[in-house]
Formats: C-alpha cells, sequence, structure tokens
C-alpha cells in the first residue's frame, strides 16, 4: 500500500514530519487498506494546528455507500490534527464549560486532547448539515484519532478559495449569506462559530461554505457571546474592506441573536435601510461602547443584586438579552439537539485505555 500515501511536499517537509506521527501513518494506511479511501495526495494546507490533505476514494457522500472505485471517483479533504502539545495550550478558553473536557485525563494527555478536537469539529459539520442545506458546510465521511476525512470543497484537485481570496461574484449577496449564516449557526445548530472570519469560509459555485469548526462552541458556553462578538466584528470589517456598507457590530449581533424575529429577510432589509452611506461618528462610538460591555448569559446574572454587582466595574451592561428570553427548552423548537457522549460511538484506539497520563 505504500505508494498510495503519496505525502509529499518538499517545501514544508519538517511541519510534514511533525504532523504525521507514526500513529497517524497507521491511521491513514488503514484507511487506504480498507479500501475506505484510494489514494492520499498532497497537501492542500498547512496550519498552525492542523494540515490538510487531499485524498481520492469512492465513497457516495449522498447515499454513504462504497461504488465501485472503477467507476466511481471523488475527491476528500483529510484534516490531520497536529498532535504535539504546545499548539493547543492556548485553546484551553474553547473548552473550558464544556464537560467532555473537565476529565483531567484529556489535559494532560495531548493525543486525546486533540482527538477531541477532531471529534468536536466532526460533530459540529455534522450539525451545520443537518439544516437542509440552509448551511453549507463539508460533510464529514471518517473520523479516527486526530484525522477527519469530509468532503472536498473544491474541483479536480483545487481546493474552493477562501472568502479571502476569492473574485466574489455578488459582494452585498455574499455579505447578506454570511449573516444568514451566522444567524442560523446560532438559532438552529446552537453554536458560536468562534473564528469565523474571510480564512475560515470557502466560496465555491457562488456560495459560501463553512469551515474550520473545531474551535467552535455551543451558545450556552460562558464565552459564547464574546466569542460572536468577535465573528460579528471580524465579518464587518472584512466586508468593509470590500467597499461595503456593513451593519454596525451591535447590529448584526443583535440579528444573530434575536429570538423574537419572524421575517428574516425583513428584518434584514430594515437593518441595512438604518444602514448611512458613510459609517458616521457616532456608529463608531457604538461599536466601541459595544465592544466593551458586558453581556449578560444567564437569567440569574440578571437578577438585581447581580447587576448592582457589575455596577463597579464601570461596563455597561447589554440588556438586550440575546437568547435569555428564552426561558424553556420547548420553546427552542428546530434546534438540533445532541446526543449525550455515551451513545455516540467513540473513535478512539482500544489501545489509549491501558496508558498512563503523559504529565
Ligand atoms: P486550520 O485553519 O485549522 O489550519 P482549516 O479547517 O481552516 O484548518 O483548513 C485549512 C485550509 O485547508 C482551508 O483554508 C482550505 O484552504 C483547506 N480546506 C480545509 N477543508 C477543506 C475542504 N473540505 N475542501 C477543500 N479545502 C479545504
Ligand atoms: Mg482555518
Amino acid at each position: 500500500d505504500d505508494d498510495r500515501i503519496r505525502v509529499k511536499d518538499k517545501n514544508d517537509r519538517a511541519t510534514v514530519d511533525q504532523v504525521l506521527d507514526p500513529r497517524t501513518l497507521i491511521v491513514l494506511h488503514k484507511m487506504v487498506k480498507n479500501q475506505k479511501l484510494d489514494q492520499i495526495y498532497g497537501c492542500l494546507s498547512t496550519g498552525k494546528e492542523a494540515n490538510v490533505y487531499l485524498a481520492e476514494g469512492h465513497m457516495d457522500l449522498d447515499t454513504m455507500e462504497l461504488k465501485n472505485p472503477a467507476e466511481y471517483k471523488r475527491e476528500f479533504a483529510i484534516k490531520i490534527f497536529k498532535t504535539s502539545i504546545l499548539v493547543f495550550k492556548d485553546r484551553e478558553r474553547y473548552v473550558e464549560g464544556e464537560f467532555r473536557f473537565r476529565k483531567g485525563h484529556c489535559k494532560s494527555n495531548p493525543r486525546k486532547m486533540v482527538q477531541l478536537w477532531a471529534e468536536k469539529e466532526v460533530r459540529n459539520l455534522k450539525r451545520l448539515n443537518q439544516t437542509n442545506g440552509l448551511i453549507k458546510a463539508p460533510r464529514p465521511f471518517l473520523l479516527k484519532n486526530n484525522v477527519i476525512v469530509m468532503e472536498f470543497i473544491g474541483e479536480t484537485g483545487l481546493g474552493a478559495p477562501r472568502l479571502k481570496d476569492a473574485d466574489i461574484i455578488d459582494i452585498q449577496q455574499t455579505y447578506t449569506d454570511v449573516l444568514f449564516i451566522m444567524r442560523r449557526m446560532y438559532q438552529m445548530c446552537r453554536l458560536v462559530h468562534a473564528d469565523f472570519s474571510e480564512y475560515n469560509m470557502l466560496y465555491y459555485n457562488g456560495e459560501v461554505y463553512v469551515i474550520d469548526v473545531s474551535q467552535s462552541v455551543e451558545h450556552d458556553h460562558p464565552m459564547a457571546l464574546d466569542f460572536l462578538r468577535r465573528d460579528c466584528a471580524n465579518v464587518n470589517d472584512f466586508f468593509k474592506k470590500r467597499g461595503l456598507q456593513v451593519l454596525n457590530t451591535q447590529q448584526t449581533f443583535d440579528f444573530v441573536t434575536d429570538f423574537q424575529i419572524q421575517d428574516e429577510s425583513q428584518a434584514l432589509a430594515d437593518l441595512f435601510s438604518k444602514v448611512k452611506d458613510i459609517i458616521s461618528a457616532e456608529d463608531e462610538v457604538t461599536d466601541r461602547v459595544f465592544s466593551q460591555s458586558y453581556i449578560p448569559r444567564t437569567l440569574q446574572e440578571l437578577a438585581p443584586d447581580e447587576i448592582e454587582k457589575q455596577k463597579h466595574n464601570d461596563q455597561k451592561l447589554y440588556a438586550k438579552l440575546t437568547g435569555l428570553q428564552i426561558k424553556q427548552e420547548e420553546q427552542l423548537e428546530g434546534v438540533i439537539k445532541e446526543k449525550p457522549k455515551d451513545e455516540q460511538e467513540s473513535s478512539s484506539d482500544d489501545d489509549e485505555e491501558e496508558e498512563n497520563d503523559e504529565s
């Protein structure tokens, strides 16, 4: 099988060696040996936390059936999370408050930690794909340890460009699409991307695909609304640079989080009608104040004595409640609920349990 895994990258030899540790190579070899994949080609992207490779296989993602490899070929993207600890150190705040990461053993075992990131990415990609096409994202196909195989967005080995590098046909339409993506991610998937920008969207056939969701957090994560505020600012900055008249951060944030909006298109049209030709000094101040406001996350935090406590830290309390109007689970219709961990199949190696923590 050896020649069917041709992971070559002369320019970035060190990175490749670093990510493809022997265990990862074994995982890849097994995928080829089990005929889940036919070939693994070179690197599409090398990043700080993961590398992405191009592969070819004969899985039909519409039916989840393996086809005859002589007749059916598709490209796939393989995202391999790096197993070195250091790069994951600064990601800790994304997982605080997530129960699976609370178990001590993960923190001290880098391979376990990385595996959870991969699991999280697959779980989030699945959720995005459960929206009947309202959010486009690569469909995940295989998950094993730190390796994810997913739908390839692009053609003939050429990955779709990131939004940053794309020739966008209709920039206003794409801005609207992206605002809807953020809103649907929040309202339907209960997720905040948490690293949303022109770097983590692909542009293919005029449509935006969301990628890189391993760090995405549940809407009730302690930092979710801070991450969302930053996502909104990133998106607006990008489209503003492209010459668009954009909403301010607070308007964007409200559009994403407001549960009471019935007609989304109308709501957005109303917002755009308020956007002035030139970003006024007033808007800049609004954005600055909003970026420093304290956003309450729970109803408890809005109890009078809590509000009193907040006063001393000189922050404007952002009282427009972001989804907190919703008190009852039953009101969360159409929300994709997550299965408890033990109902999900595990992707871990069987041999991992007997190993000691590397602390
Ligand atoms: P990270 O930013 O953590 O390195 P990403 O998930 O953003 O990882 O992927 C890095 C790059 O790999 C992307 O910018 C894109 O160019 C490419 N890529 C990732 N997933 C796919 C995919 N499913 N199809 C095509 N290209 C992809
Ligand atoms: Mg990325």
